[in-house]
């Protein structure tokens, strides 16, 4: 993490400090980005791997600024999504448990019972001001000129579209395609 922090999630310069001649046009790189928000690290997804990410960029990488973004209403991923009768892990939450919050429950666990650790995490780490429900990204493209990532997403409670510029774009989005599943959680 603190290379991570200390390399490539700095925020860079947006203007080139070279002068500049009179009659030189000077151009503003990210002329955009006036009216669309910027942050140091942008993670996707707030699953197990999304949260543990906002929980250490908060801790190890004071300063950083940084946004979850999560398609769905709430937290919890897998464990939101997967709604059949006795959905439970298939091994120990001691290991799939966070390190810095010790699991201490049975070591099987229901998915309930994951969700409710999930939600003493956010809250114990004051996580929730950093997560932004109900936005679906749909796109993100890297420019190696302005060195950043332009990402857009939908709002689904609105459908409006909101666009973020980030230096580093964390992917925690599991690997579930629900909507490409041929049935349907009741
Ligand atoms: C029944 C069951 C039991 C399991 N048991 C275990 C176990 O015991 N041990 C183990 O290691 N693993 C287990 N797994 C696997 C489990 O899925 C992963 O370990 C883990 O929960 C995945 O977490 P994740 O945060 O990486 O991804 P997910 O939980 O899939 O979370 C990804 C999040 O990203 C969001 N997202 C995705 N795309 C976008 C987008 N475009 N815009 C915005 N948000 C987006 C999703 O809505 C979701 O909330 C189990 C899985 C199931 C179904």
């Amino acid at each position: 993490m603190d290379d991570i922090c200390e390399s490539q999630i700095k925020r860079r310069p947006l203007l080139s400090k070279r002068p500049r001649a009179m009659n030189e046009t000077a151009t503003v790189p990210h002329a955009a980005a006036q009216r669309t928000e910027h942050f140091d690290v942008l993670i996707v997804g707030a699953g197990i791997s999304g949260v543990g990410g906002a929980y250490h960029l908060a801790t190890q990488c004071p300063g950083t600024s940084f946004l979850v973004l999560e398609a769905l209403e709430s937290f919890g991923g897998t464990w939101l999504t997967h709604k059949y009768p006795g959905i439970r892990s298939d091994s120990d939450l001691y290991t799939f448990g966070y390190r810095f919050k010790p699991w201490t429950g049975a070591p099987i666990a229901s998915a309930e019972e994951i969700l409710t650790y999930m939600g003493e995490v956010i809250a114990e780490n004051d996580l929730g001001k950093h997560i932004r429900y109900k936005h679906q990204i749909k796109s993100a493209e890297w420019s190696s000129t302005d060195k950043r990532w332009s990402i857009e997403a939908i709002r689904t409670d609105t459908g409006g579209t909101v666009r973020l510029t980030a230096n580093f774009l964390w992917m925690c989005q599991g690997y579930y395609d629900h909507d490409a599943a041929p049935m349907r959680w009741p």
